[in-house]
């Protein structure tokens, strides 16, 4: 069966302090991975004070339905598909959702918008996802 792979952001809306937001992350973590796991989507996330980035893969209906539900969650709003297509392989078979979550705290995610102007407009998904393939290689090398 052929997996698709969705790419899109978010505008982030958790409030609160450092601490509490990386507690909410922690619990939306914890929701994916144990949803995930149970319909074969992998994937990785991503998050800055404004934004949500994440890649999603798997089966066609099981990615739909993920991103459906994700949709509807008061804790990020405008949400905007940048990518959904088929793929050969994943990228992220190994994390029923992956967190990217140090590399891209104030620098790295500047480096994305230094690349891109960080107009989330002018991101295309496959740029967003190679992003986040990228820095995810990169904290396995220093882990
Ligand atoms: P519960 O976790 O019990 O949630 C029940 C309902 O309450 C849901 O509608 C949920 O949206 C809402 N809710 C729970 N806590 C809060 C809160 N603090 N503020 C506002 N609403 C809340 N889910 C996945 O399954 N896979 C993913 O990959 C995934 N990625 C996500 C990425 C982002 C950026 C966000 C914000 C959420 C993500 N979620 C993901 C969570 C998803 O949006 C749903 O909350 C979750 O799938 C619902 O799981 P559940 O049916 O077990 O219900």
């Amino acid at each position: 069966m052929t997996d698709y792979r969705l790419v899109y952001y978010s505008a982030n809306r958790l409030n609160g302090t450092a601490e509490q937001k990386e507690a909410d992350i922690d619990t939306i973590l914890a929701r994916s991975r144990r949803n995930n796991d149970s319909v074969g989507v992998t994937g990785a996330l991503t998050f800055s004070d404004g934004y949500f980035a994440q890649v999603l893969e798997g089966p066609q209906g099981a990615v739909e339905v993920t991103f459906e539900r994700i949709q509807q969650d008061g804790r990020h709003s405008d949400v905007h598909l940048l990518e959904f297509v088929p793929i050969a392989d994943r990228t992220f078979s190994n994390w029923s959702m992956a967190y990217v979550g140090k590399a891209v705290e104030g620098s790295k995610l500047a480096g994305l918008g230094a690349t891109t102007g960080f107009d989330p407009a002018k991101i295309s998904g496959q740029q967003l996802f190679e992003r986040l393939r990228d820095l995810l290689l990169a904290e396995q090398a220093v882990a």
